[in-house]
C-alpha cells in the first residue's frame, strides 16, 4: 500500500484543487482529507456520508449550579483563567479549559463534572472517485494531530478491508501537529508552493520537515508565471537539495471554473493546466515505483 500526502507551507496554494485532480486520476485509491481544521475537499468531490461518528479527545470541566456554593476556590486554582463568576454560581468557558481536572479535585462540594470532550465529527464517505474520509474539528477545538492519525489510520484499514493500494491524503497546511501526524508512515509529500517571497520561505520550512521525518519531497509550484524570479529560486532550491520538482503550473482560470462546477480541474473541459496536471500525476506514479 502507498501513501501520498499534498501539502503547503501556507493556506491558499491551491493545495486542494491539486488534490482534488490527484483523486480523479488516480486508481484503486482512499481519498483522505486530513485538513481537519478546515476541510474543503468535500466542496469540490461532493461526499454522501455512509457513516459518522463523534471524535471525543480528553475531557472538560462543567460546573453543576444546583451544588455550586460559589465559594471561588477552582477559579483562583485554574491557572489557565478558565472559571469566572456567573451571576450566583460560577462556570467554566470551555475554550479556555485545558481539562487538567484540578478544579475537579478541590471543589469542595463535588459540584464539577468532568465528562469526555466532544471535539468534532468524522466521516466515511463515498464520492465519485472512491471512498473518502474526512472529519471536521468543531472551532477552537485541540488535539488535531491525534484526529489526523486516527483519519490515516481509518483510511488504511479501509484500504486493506478493499484491497485498495494507494491513500492519497489532502494534508494541512504549515508545519503543526496536524502535518507532522499526517506525514507519518506517507511515502511521499507533494508540496505545493507559490513564486513568492514566503512561498520561497514556507517551501524551506515544510520540506525540511519532511526530511526530519525522511519523507521524499516532490514540489509543484502553482502559477509559476507570476514571477519568474522567485520560480527559478524554488528551481534551485530543489536541485541543490533533491527535491523532485514535479511541475511548474500556470495561472489558469480553468480551476476556478472547475471550482465553480464543483469538478476537479482534470475532469472538465482541456487546458493547459489540466494536461500538466496529468503529467505530473504520471511522474508521480514512477517516482512511487523507483
Ligand atoms: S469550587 Fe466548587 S463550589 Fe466553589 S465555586 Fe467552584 S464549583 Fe462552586
Ligand atoms: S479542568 Fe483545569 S483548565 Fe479546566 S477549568 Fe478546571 S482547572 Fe481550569
Amino acid at each position: 500500500m502507498r501513501e501520498i500526502v499534498v501539502i503547503s507551507g501556507k493556506g491558499g496554494t491551491g493545495k486542494t484543487s491539486i488534490t482534488a485532480a490527484f483523486a480523479h486520476l488516480a486508481a484503486n485509491r482512499v481519498i483522505c482529507d486530513l485538513d481537519v481544521d478546515a476541510p474543503d475537499l468535500h466542496l469540490l468531490l461532493d461526499p454522501s456520508v455512509v457513516r459518522e461518528e463523534a471524535f471525543i479527545s480528553g475531557h472538560e470541566a462543567v460546573i453543576n449550579s444546583d451544588r455550586c456554593t460559589a465559594c471561588g476556590l477552582c477559579a483562583s486554582m485554574c491557572r489557565y483563567e478558565a472559571i469566572e463568576p456567573d451571576g450566583d454560581v460560577y462556570r467554566v468557558a470551555p475554550l479556555r479549559c485545558e481539562g487538567c481536572k484540578v478544579c475537579v479535585a478541590f471543589c469542595p462540594e463535588q459540584a464539577i463534572d468532568f465528562p469526555d470532550r466532544h471535539c468534532g465529527q468524522r466521516y466515511l464517505s463515498d464520492t465519485r472517485f472512491g471512498p473518502m474520509v474526512h472529519a471536521q474539528l468543531f472551532a477552537g477545538q485541540e488535539n488535531s494531530g491525534l484526529l489526523v492519525s486516527r483519519l490515516k489510520k481509518e483510511a488504511r484499514a479501509l484500504a486493506e478491508e478493499r484491497g485498495l493500494g494507494l491513500i492519497l491524503c489532502d494534508g494541512a497546511p504549515g508545519i503543526g501537529c496536524p502535518v507532522i501526524a499526517s506525514l507519518s508512515q506517507t511515502d511521499l509529500a507533494v508540496v505545493v508552493t507559490e513564486p513568492t517571497p514566503s512561498g520561497v520561505h514556507d517551501l524551506e520550512r515544510v520540506a525540511s520537515l519532511c526530511e526530519h521525518f525522511r519523507t521524499r519531497v516532490a514540489v509543484i509550484v502553482n502559477k509559476h508565471d507570476l514571477n519568474p524570479e522567485h520560480t527559478g529560486r524554488i528551481d534551485a532550491m530543489c536541485a541543490e537539495k533533491g527535491y523532485v520538482l514535479l511541475a511548474r503550473l500556470p495561472h489558469d482560470t480553468a480551476v476556478t471554473e472547475a471550482m465553480v462546477r464543483r469538478q476537479a480541474v482534470t475532469e472538465g473541459p482541456d487546458s493547459e493546466i489540466a494536461r500538466n496536471i496529468r503529467d505530473a500525476w504520471h511522474r508521480i506514479m514512477d517516482l512511487l515505483q523507483s
